[in-house]
């Protein structure tokens, strides 16, 4: 057993020796998740986690905090494990306490019935033998005090219901919220403004040259929205958003960053290989065609503007966002449905 402890002493040492050197070459914040990470990462016990750990870092120099997250959560086990055992644990009890209490209720049901029958053997009884009018009130009496019991049994059984059932609504809205929201926007799924930002600062602060930005948003979306309504609006944001997750490669990664604002983050240090990309996601958005199937209406106007930045020495976080946000503007006023700058 001692010997047992030593080594497993040993072997903690000696894979930490190894992963914060690790962690420090490739500037990753000294995080309980991401010690967890680079940990099992040194001890290359999880082969699923190394290769998508490397394929991170062949992309990004770094391992950005949403990637640290989702590679926690895929291989680790969830951040919020045990809050979300918790909740599982509420949910197990008060199926428990339901099934308990309909098996209360069959076993009332049950009694009652034998109750009845034992009843109207009595009113068998009393036809045959002096039949009063006492025992027949006595009889009536106990067959309403049965009926009165089971109706109370039933309707407890059925309020037991209803607030369990509300109970469990409410946690499995609860439990898909804290699973998502922290890193995803919920009408769209792809990355959200939180996960922009955190992303955008460990760029910055750890790996900047290379990084270039995307801003892009959709043109005149608000016609979509008074023309066929709100619900025709989200389904054009999911369907952009969908296209322009589906044209990403390399490493670049979408986020919602407001209302029809998208960003794409590129880890690379050509800007013509992000002027590139935005060209490529702009005609597929061109391309694509939706139908509103309350007015039957096929939408295939779907156009965006893109505004592209790369980091430059001692660039700002903020300075790149308004780098991109200059050239937003300008493919706005020369027409929409651009990329700038142009390319040359
Ligand atoms: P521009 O080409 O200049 O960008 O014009 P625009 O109409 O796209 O821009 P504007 O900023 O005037 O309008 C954006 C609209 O997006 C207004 C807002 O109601 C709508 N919007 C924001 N968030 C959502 C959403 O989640 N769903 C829907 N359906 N509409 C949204
Ligand atoms: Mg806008
Ligand atoms: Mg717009």
């Amino acid at each position: 057993m001692e010997a047992d402890q030593q080594a497993l002493l040993h072997t903690a040492a000696t894979r930490l020796k190894q992963a914060v050197p690790l962690m420090l070459k490739h500037r990753i914040p000294t995080t309980p998740t991401n010690y967890a990470l680079w940990y099992t990462y040194v001890g290359e016990q999880q082969p699923a986690l190394n290769a998508a750990m490397d394929k991170v870092l062949a992309e990004h120099r770094t391992c950005p905090p949403s990637n640290s997250e989702l590679l926690y959560r895929e291989h680790l086990g969830d951040s919020m494990a045990v809050d979300l055992c918790a909740m599982r644990r509420n949910l197990d009890a008060m199926v428990t306490e339901l099934s308990q209490s309909l098996k209360d209720t069959h076993t009332d049901a049950n009694q009652f019935q034998s109750r009845i029958d034992s009843n109207f053997s009595k009113l068998e009884q009393l036809e045959r033998e002096e039949f009063t009018l006492d025992k027949m009130l006595e009889l009536v009496r106990s067959m309403a005090k049965e009926s009165d019991a089971i109706r109370t049994s039933t309707s407890y059984f059925t309020r037991q219901l209803n607030k369990a059932q509300q109970e469990i609504e409410a946690l499995k809205v609860r439990l898909a919220a804290s699973e998502k929201d922290i890193l995803f926007d919920a009408l769209t799924g792809c990355l959200n403004r939180r996960a922009f930002d955190a992303d955008l600062r460990a760029t910055l602060e750890q790996a900047p040259e290379g990084t270039c930005l995307v801003l892009c948003d959709i043109d005149h979306f608000k016609i979509f929205n008074d023309t066929y309504g709100h619900q025709l609006g989200d389904q054009v944001l999911k369907a952009v958003a969908k296209r322009l997750m589906e044209g990403c490669r390399d490493g670049a990664k979408v986020y919602r960053c407001g209302g029809e604002e998208f960003a794409i983050l590129i880890p690379a240090r050509d800007q013509a290989i992000a002027r590139q990309l935005a060209e490529v996601l702009r005609r597929g958005l061109e391309k694509l065609s939706l139908k509103d199937r309350k007015s039957g209406n096929t939408i295939n106007n779907v156009t965006a503007s893109f505004g592209v930045s790369s980091w430059r020495e001692g660039m700002s976080l903020m300075e790149l966002i308004d780098a991109a946000d200059i050239q937003l503007y300008d493919a706005k006023r020369l027409g929409r449905n651009r990329v700038m700058p142009m390319a040359g």
